[in-house]
C-alpha cells in the first residue's frame, strides 16, 4: 500500500517511520524543516531555554545551598540560543535518520491536492512532482492566531521569542495560556521584569480553577506581575521604540510599558496550508474528522494540529498511530480522554483526565484529595517546595483526574494517567508501593 503524509511534525514523521517498518510504502512531504513546530519553534527549544533559566535560577539561590557562587547568573543569551540550536539540529538529525533507515522517501517542498489520491509537491528547488497513493495523511499543523487590536503588529509570536538577541528589560506577554506563561517565566529566571495580561478569571483557563489560582500565587512570588480578567486594548509604538500596551480591567484603563510584547492568545489550524476546499474536504475550526481521523473524502486522514482540539506534539503523535492502525486493520486501545499535559514554568505544572469545574458541569458528584510538597521530605531536601497535588475521584473511589503543580510535575502525571486509563481506584493507589524519598510520594 502507498501512503503520502503531508506534514513533517510529531504527527507527520513519527507515523511515517511506524507505516513504513509496517511495509507501507512511504512518501513523507514536509514544507518545513522535519520535526514541525514542536521541534523547530515549539517544545523543544523553549524547554532547551527553560534549562537554562533553571540554571540560572540556581546560581542565584547558590548561597542557600551553602554553594558559594556570583549572587546574580550573568545569562548570555547567544551562548543560551546557541546550545538551543545544537539540541534542536541533534533532534532533526535523528528524525531524517530514522526516515532514511526505515526507507521513508522525504520530499521537502509545498504540497497541494491535485485529486483526493494525488498531490502535486512544488519542491524546494522550484521543480514539480506529482505523487499518487492509496490514503493521504494531513498533518499540516496549526499557526499563532492574533487578536484583531491596533497595533497587534507592534507584538512578536512565541516563535520571534526563540530568536532574541537580547534580554528584553521589561516583557508584557499578553494571554496566561501554556505559551505565554512558559515564556515569561522563562525571561523572569533571566532577569526580565515581566507583566502578563490574562483576559479570563484564572490563568490557564482550561485547567482546574485550583491548580491555576495556585500557580498563579507561585508565579507572583517569583516576581511575574499577573493581570487576570484584563482585556487588551492595543498596543502603539512609543518614541523610544518602545512599546505601551492599553488593557481594560473592573472598567478602568490600565497600561504597561514593555520592551517585548509577546502575543500567546492561542494557536488556530492551518487551514490555508492545503487547498482543502478544492477536492471538498470539509472544515470547521480544523479540518473535519470522525472518531478515527478519516475526513469525509475516502482514503485522506487528518490529525494533529490541523484538526483542532489538544493541540499538543504528543497526542498528534497517537492520533497518527490510530488513523495508521485503522487504515491498516489494527486494533489498538489509545484512549483520547486520558492526555497528560503540561506546563514548563518555574514551577511546572500539569494535568490529565477531568478536573473538579468539569465534574461539577458534568453533574458528577466527587472527592477531592489535596497534598503539598512543603510536606514532601525529597522536595524539601530539593529546595523546591512549592506546588500541591489534587486528585479527583468519584464517589465509588474511581480516579478521574490528577492536577499538580511543582518540581517535575511533568514527569509524575504520568503514573496517574496510567491509573486512570486502567479504571483504578484510590485504594488501588494506597496500595502502591512508592520509593522513599521520592516526589512520587506526593501521591501518599
Ligand atoms: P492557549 O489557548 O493555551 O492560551 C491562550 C490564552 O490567551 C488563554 O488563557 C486565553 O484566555 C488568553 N487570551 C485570549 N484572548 C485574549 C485577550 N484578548 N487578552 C488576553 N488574553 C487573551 O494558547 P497558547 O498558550 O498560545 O498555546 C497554543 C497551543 O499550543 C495550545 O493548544 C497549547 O496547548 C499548545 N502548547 C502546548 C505546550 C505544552 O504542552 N507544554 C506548550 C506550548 C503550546
Amino acid at each position: 500500500m502507498r501512503l503520502t503524509i503531508i506534514g513533517g511534525g510529531p504527527g507527520g514523521y513519527e507515523t511515517a517511520v511506524k507505516a513504513a517498518e509496517r511495509g507501507l510504502e512511504v512518501t513523507l512531504i514536509s514544507a518545513g524543516p522535519l520535526g514541525g513546530t514542536c521541534l523547530n519553534e515549539g517544545c523543544i527549544p523553549t524547554k532547551a531555554l527553560r534549562r537554562s533559566a533553571d540554571v540560572a535560577d540556581l546560581v542565584a539561590e547558590a548561597a542557600g545551598f551553602g554553594v558559594n557562587a556570583p549572587s546574580a547568573a550573568a545569562v548570555d543569551l547567544a551562548r543560551v540560543m546557541l546550545r538551543k540550536e545544537e539540541i534542536v539540529g541533534q533532534l532533526r538529525s535523528g528524525i531524517e535518520f530514522l526516515l532514511k533507515k526505515a526507507k521513508v522517501t522525504v520530499l521537502y517542498g509545498k504540497a497541494s491536492f491535485a485529486d483526493s489520491r494525488t498531490v502535486r509537491v512544488t519542491l524546494n528547488d522550484g521543480s514539480e512532482t506529482l505523487v499518487t497513493s492509496d490514503a493521504v495523511f494531513v498533518a499540516t499543523g496549526s499557526v499563532s492566531a492574533s487578536l484583531p487590536i491596533t497595533g497587534a503588529d507592534l507584538a512578536v509570536d512565541s516563535t520571534a521569542m526563540l530568536s532574541l538577541h537580547d534580554i528584553p528589560r521589561r516583557l508584557c506577554v499578553i494571554g496566561a495560556g501554556v505559551i505565554g506563561l512558559e515564556f515569561a517565566s522563562i525571561y523572569r529566571s533571566f532577569g526580565s521584569e515581566v507583566t502578563v495580561l490574562e483576559y479570563c478569571r484564572e490563568i490557564l483557563p482550561r485547567f482546574d480553577t485550583d491548580l491555576s489560582k495556585r500557580l498563579k500565587q507561585s508565579l507572583s512570588k517569583k516576581g511575574i506581575n499577573i493581570e487576570t480578567a484584563a482585556a487588551v486594548q492595543g498596543i502603539e509604538k512609543q518614541p523610544d521604540g518602545s512599546r505601551k500596551v492599553t488593557y481594560l480591567k473592573k472598567e478602568q484603563a490600565q497600561e504597561v510599558e514593555a520592551d517585548v510584547v509577546l502575543m500567546a492568545v492561542g494557536r488556530r489550524p492551518a487551514l490555508n496550508s492545503l487547498n482543502f476546499a478544492d477536492i471538498g474536504i470539509e472544515t470547521g475550526r480544523g479540518v473535519t474528522v470522525d472518531a478515527d481521523f478519516r475526513t469525509n473524502i475516502p482514503g485522506i486522514y487528518a490529525f494533529g494540529d490541523i484538526i483542532g482540539g489538544y493541540m499538543l506534539a504528543h497526542v498528534a503523535t497517537f492520533q497518527g498511530l490510530h488513523a495508521l492502525n485503522h487504515l491498516t486493520g489494527v486494533s489498538d486501545g489509545i484512549d483520547f480522554n486520558v492526555v497528560p499535559a503540561a506546563v514548563f514554568t518555574s514551577p511546572e505544572a500539569a494535568t490529565v483526565g477531568l478536573s473538579e469545574d468539569e465534574c461539577k458541569e458534568k453533574g458528577i458528584p466527587v472527592e477531592c484529595l489535596k497534598s503539598n510538597f512543603r510536606a514532601n521530605g525529597k522536595a524539601l531536601t530539593m529546595g523546591e517546595t512549592d506546588g500541591f497535588c489534587k486528585v479527583v475521584a468519584a464517589q465509588d473511589g474511581s480516579i478521574l483526574g490528577c492536577h499538580l503543580f511543582g518540581p517535575h510535575a511533568s514527569d509524575l502525571i504520568h503514573e496517574m494517567a496510567a491509573l486512570i486509563a486502567r479504571h483504578a481506584t484510590l485504594a488501588d493507589l494506597r496500595d502502591l508501593i512508592h520509593a522513599h524519598p521520592t516526589l512520587s510520594e506526593i501521591y501518599g
